[in-house]
C-alpha cells in the first residue's frame, strides 16, 4: 500500500514552536495533509516521552495510535483517517573535531518504547534531556550513532536536512565534506540523509559518494499547519520493519514531496541582515564576504552541493525515485486572494477546500483540475497547474530568510479572464 510518512516533527517541548504540538493537535493535522504515519518528534524529552506513553497505544508492529480517551478532533469527514505515530527524535551534536566546531543534527527513530526509553537513559547521563526537547548534547555525531546502534540495533540514525549551513553533517559553517569524515567506519550505518527543504533531489544525484544512500524528506514543522510539507512515499506494509527495511533496500521507498528547493530559507548564499542574496557565483566574485558590511556572507546549500559535487548538474541516475515539487496549499490559495498565507481569509478558504475535497496532499497531487475549479475557483485550478507543471518563479531563499515562490506575475491576477470567471 502506498503512503506518505513524515518522520521529522517537534513537540510543543521544543524551542520555538506551537503550543498545539501535542499528539491530538499533530494526529488531527496529519490526517488533514493525509500523513499516514507521522513522527512523534522529541521522544527524549522526560514529559513528552511520558505524554505519549499516556496518549498513545501500540499497533503491535512498532508502530502506535492515538488512544480513543485522547481522539484528534475537528477533523472533517472527507479528510477522516488512521493515522500511527513512529517514535522520533532530533539530537543536536555540539563538538569539536579535526581542529573545527562542529554542529550536526541527527534524526534517531525507534522501533518502541522500550528501546526509545533506553536510548533516553544513556543519553540523560550525557546532557540535561529536559532542556528542550532537541537536546544539545556535547557528543561526537559519530559516538552519538554508536550509542543508538549499541542501546537499539533496530533503532536508525538519518543525518537530519543535511545541507543547512550551521547544523547539520554537509553543511558550509560546521559540517564534514563527507559522510567517512564525520562517521568513519561506522559510516555504512548511514542508510539515509534527509534533504531539508534548501536541496532536492536532483542537487544530492550529484555526489556519487550518496548513490548508496537513500534520500528521505519531512517536514521539520514546528507548528500543526507545516506538517507534511516535505514528506516521504512508501509502498510497504504499515509497519516500523518495513518503513526501515525500505530505507535500507529501497524496495517499497518511492520517492519524496518536496518544496521547490528555491524556497527553503538557506538555498542561496547572503546576508539577512544587509538584506544581501548571492548566487554562489557572485558569492565566489565578492570572495565570500558580504558587499555591504564585508563581514563573511552564510554560503547556502545550492553553494555547498556544487563544491561537494562530483557530477554536473541535471544528473539523472537510472533508477532514480519519483519527487513531486509542491508548494503549500495556504500559499496557494493566499497568492489567489492577494491576501498573507497566515491569514485568516486562508484558513477559512483552505478548510472548505479541505472539506469538499479531502486531504491536502490529495488535493494538490491528484484532485483534477476542474474539480479544484469548482471547489475553489478558476484562479486556483490555474496555480495548481502551473506548480505540477512546474511553471513557477521564485526568488531563492538565503540565511534563514525563506525563498518567495510564485504562480502568478501580478498583472496576470488581474486579467480580465480571471476576475470574470470568478463570480
Ligand atoms: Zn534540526
Ligand atoms: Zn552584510
Amino acid at each position: 500500500m502506498r503512503f506518505l510518512t513524515d518522520l521529522h516533527i517537534h513537540s510543543r517541548y521544543s524551542r520555538a514552536t506551537s503550543k498545539d504540538m501535542s499528539p491530538e493537535g499533530v494526529g488531527k493535522w496529519a490526517q488533514l495533509k493525509g500523513i499516514r504515519v507521522i513522527g512523534t518528534g522529541d521522544f527524549t524529552h522526560p514529559q513528552w516521552f511520558q505524554e505519549l506513553g499516556e496518549k498513545l497505544e501500540p499497533t503491535g508492529n512498532g508502530l502506535f495510535t492515538l488512544n480513543k480517551e485522547f481522539p484528534a478532533t475537528d477533523v472533517p469527514g472527507s479528510c477522516k483517517a488512521e493515522v500511527s505515530f513512529l517514535l522520533s527524535a532530533e539530537i543536536s551534536c555540539i563538538y569539536s573535531k579535526n581542529g573545527r566546531t562542529r554542529k550536526v543534527h541527527a534524526l534517531v527513530l525507534a522501533p518502541d518504547f522500550n528501546a526509545a526509553g533506553r536510548i533516553n537513559a544513556a543519553l540523560g547521563s550525557i546532557g540535561k534531556l529536559s532542556s528542550d526537547g532537541r537536546p544539545i548534547l556535547g557528543l561526537d555525531a559519530k559516538e552519538l550513532l554508536r550509542i543508538v546502534l549499541d542501546v537499539s540495533p533496530d533503532a536508525l540514525f538519518i543525518p537530519a536536512h543535511a545541507w543547512t549551513p550551521h547544523f547539520s553533517v554537509f553543511g558550509s559553517a560546521s559540517g564534514f565534506d563527507s559522510l567517512e569524515e564525520c562517521f568513519e567506519e561506522l559510516t555504512p550505518h548511514i542508510l539515509a540523509i534527509e534533504t531539508g527543504l534548501s536541496s532536492d533531489p536532483p542537487m544530492n544525484w550529484r555526489l556519487s559518494a550518496l548513490d548508496r544512500i537513500t534520500l528521505i524528506s519531512n517536514s521539520d514543522a514546528h507548528s500543526p499547519s507545516k506538517i507534511g510539507r516535505e514528506a516521504t512515499i512508501f509502498d510497504a506494509e504499515i509497519a516500523y520493519g518495513p518503513i526501515k527495511d525500505a530505507i535500507k533496500t529501497r524496495k517499497g521507498f518511492v520517492g519524496t514531496v518536496e518544496f521547490f528547493p528555491e524556497e527553503g530559507k538557506y538555498h542561496f548564499d547572503g546576508h539577512k541582515a544587509c538584506g544581501v542574496s548571492l548566487s554562489p557565483a557572485e558569492t565566489r566574485q565578492h570572495g565570500e564576504t558580504c558587499p555591504l558590511c564585508l563581514k563573511k556572507v552564510t554560503v547556502g546549500v545550492m553553494h555547498r552541493v556544487d563544491k561537494l559535487a562530483d557530477r554536473v548538474e541535471g544528473y539523472r541516475p537510472d533508477s532514480a525515485p519519483i519527487f513531486h515539487s509542491l508548494i503549500p496549499l495556504q500559499e496557494l490559495i493566499a497568492e489567489t486572494l492577494k491576501v498573507g498565507a497566515s491569514s485568516k481569509k486562508v484558513a477559512k478558504a483552505y478548510h472548505a477546500l479541505l472539506e469538499q475535497l479531502g486531504n491536502e496532499h490529495s488535493i494538490l497531487m491528484n484532485s483534477p483540475l476542474d474539480v479544484i475549479e469548482r471547489a475553489g475557483s478558476p484562479l486556483l485550478r490555474e496555480a495548481v497547474a502551473r506548480m505540477r507543471a512546474g511553471n513557477v518563479r521564485i526568488v531563492p531563499g538565503y540565511d534563514g530568510e525563506y525563498g518567495k515562490v510564485r504562480t502568478f506575475v501580478d498583472r496576470e491576477r488581474n486579467e480580465a479572464k480571471w476576475q470574470m470567471q470568478l463570480l
